[in-house]
């Protein structure tokens, strides 16, 4: 599981912090799914997760492993570097996640692989056109990333954190930069992954998606958590809150 226990996140020169006491478990092997309104806190939140941006006060644990602490001196403002550690424990996927557009699909994928966790050319390789036939891209392993479109990107993208073989995997929005033709077949592989059990925290605005997929939902609303679900359907159709009322009339 991954434990959040009064996450307090506070940006340099900020008055006052955008994730304020968060605690919140998200169960392995279940999807959890983040809502909330625009400048709720999301993005921020999954950045915290992923080692991304150092937290203020209280503590984030992988599997009982403190990843990230508020306590912990490391008091740095601005991106952090993600230690190799956590960049192979924790993927993830955000709306613009760019390929490196001087390495082919292929490269993209066997990159961190072959560099961070030093293994052979070739294993990574199999791997990688493993990974790419599943979200059924293995015919453009060697395209350049300007030749796909932008949910192929998204696949691709996808691909490069599997093949790290995380614990959890984040997705923050990964289909709000596509046409709408594309949604769909991003999404399919979401899903499909959640059907193998991988450990999911994503952030979507695709209600209809959210529904469908998430076993436990999370509404965040100005750095608070306002209503936590472990019943999804219920959420969506009864939810506690005047306030998750209130998001969720937004959508109809
Ligand atoms: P959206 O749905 O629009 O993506 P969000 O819920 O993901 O919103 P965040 O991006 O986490 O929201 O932002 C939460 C708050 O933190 C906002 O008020 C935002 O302006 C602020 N914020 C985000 N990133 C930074 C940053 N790097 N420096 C300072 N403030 C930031
Ligand atoms: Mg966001």
């Amino acid at each position: 599981n991954l434990e959040i226990s009064h996450l307090v996140k506070q940006y340099a020169n900020a008055d006052r912090p955008v994730l304020d006491d968060i605690t919140l478990t998200v169960p392995a092997g279940k999807v959890t799914v983040v809502l909330g309104p625009s400048g709720s806190g999301k993005s921020t939140l999954l950045r915290t997760v992923a080692g991304l941006e150092p937290i203020q006060g209280g503590e984030i644990a992988l599997d009982g492993e403190v990843i990230a602490s508020g306590k912990s001196g490391n008091a740095k403002s601005g991106r952090q570097q993600r230690s190799s550690d956590l960049r192979t424990r924790v993927g993830m996927v955000f709306q613009s996640y760019d390929l490196f557009p001087n390495k082919t699909v292929l490269g993209n994928i066997t990159l961190a692989p072959t560099i961070v966790q030093k293994r052979p050319k070739a294993d990574a390789e199999r791997e990688a056109l493993e990974l790419l036939g599943r979200v059924g891209l293995a015919d453009r392993k060697d395209a350049w990333p300007h030749e796909l479109s932008g949910g192929q990107r998204q696949r691709v993208a996808i691909c490069r954190a599997l093949i790290l073989h995380p614990e959890i995997m984040l997705f923050d929005e990964v289909t709000a930069a596509l046409d709408p033709e594309m949604v769909r077949e991003v999404l399919d592989v979401i899903v499909e992954l959640a059907d193998q059990g991988l450990t999911m925290m994503i952030v979507t605005h695709e209600m209809a998606f959210a529904r469908a997929i998430a076993d436990r939902i999370v509404l965040l609303d100005g750095g608070h958590i306002v209503e936590q679900s472990d019943d999804a359907e219920r959420f969506f159709t009864d939810p506690a809150s005047e306030r998750a009322w209130q998001f969720l009339r937004t959508f109809q």
